[in-house]
């Protein structure tokens, strides 16, 4: 193991332990997993979903309902390996009935994905949904942070972290794909980002 794997493996730890979580004893009843990410711990891209589904809590995997499969495809529509880009949630239990996550949640588990973002070190983090796009543009105080993701999304935000400068690339979140066809079309233009910058 890398010393990448062990400080993950630590945050993998303390999140199947976080009794204090409002959602532990709802995954435990349920039979859930929490989901913490998956994918390179050497990722050039993080992708920041909001919570997880269904499949995912009984599966413990990111993205691998219905949504996942849209981010599946739009992945491979631009040539990007899943294996290759690390995938997680601000929120790493689900939400009771897929309810959004409450601020109460994504102040409890959003260190676990900032101190996952500090180890991976990528150069972009791309956010799906408004509630990873905020809360990734509050927390860097990214120009635009006040802004809806209807305007946030076609743009590439530069900052500046303890690991050097990084992108923040808003997009829609991937399950606005399966009930609305203008927002399909706007994800697929947004993906094409990742072909046209330079990482
Ligand atoms: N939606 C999310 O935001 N995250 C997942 O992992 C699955 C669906």
């Amino acid at each position: 193991m890398t010393k990448k794997d062990n400080l993950l493996k630590a945050i993998k730890d303390k999140i199947w332990n976080l009794k204090e979580s409002p959602l532990y004893d709802y995954r435990k009843k349920n039979n859930y997993l929490p989901v913490i990410g998956e994918g390179n711990h050497d990722a050039k891209i993080i992708f920041i979903g909001e919570a997880p589904g269904e499949n995912e809590a009984k599966t413990g995997r990111p993205f691998c309902g219905a949504a996942g499969k849209v981010l599946d495809n739009l992945l491979i529509s631009e040539g990007i390996k899943r294996e290759e880009v690390y995938i997680t949630n601000i929120v790493k239990d689900r939400p009771p009935g897929n309810r959004d996550p409450l601020p109460e949640e994504i102040d409890l588990y959003s260190p676990f994905l900032l101190e996952q973002i500090e180890i991976i070190k990528p150069k972009i983090i791309a956010t799906l949904g408004r509630f990873s796009m905020s809360f990734i543009m509050n927390k860097f105080d990214v120009q635009g942070k006040n802004d809806t993701i209807s305007k946030n999304h076609e743009k590439v935000f530069k900052t500046k972290t303890s690991f050097g400068e990084i992108k923040i690339i808003p997009l829609y979140h991937p399950a606005v794909a399966l009930y609305n066809n203008s927002s399909k079309k706007n994800l697929e233009e947004d993906f094409k980002i990742f072909k046209r910058i330079k990482i």
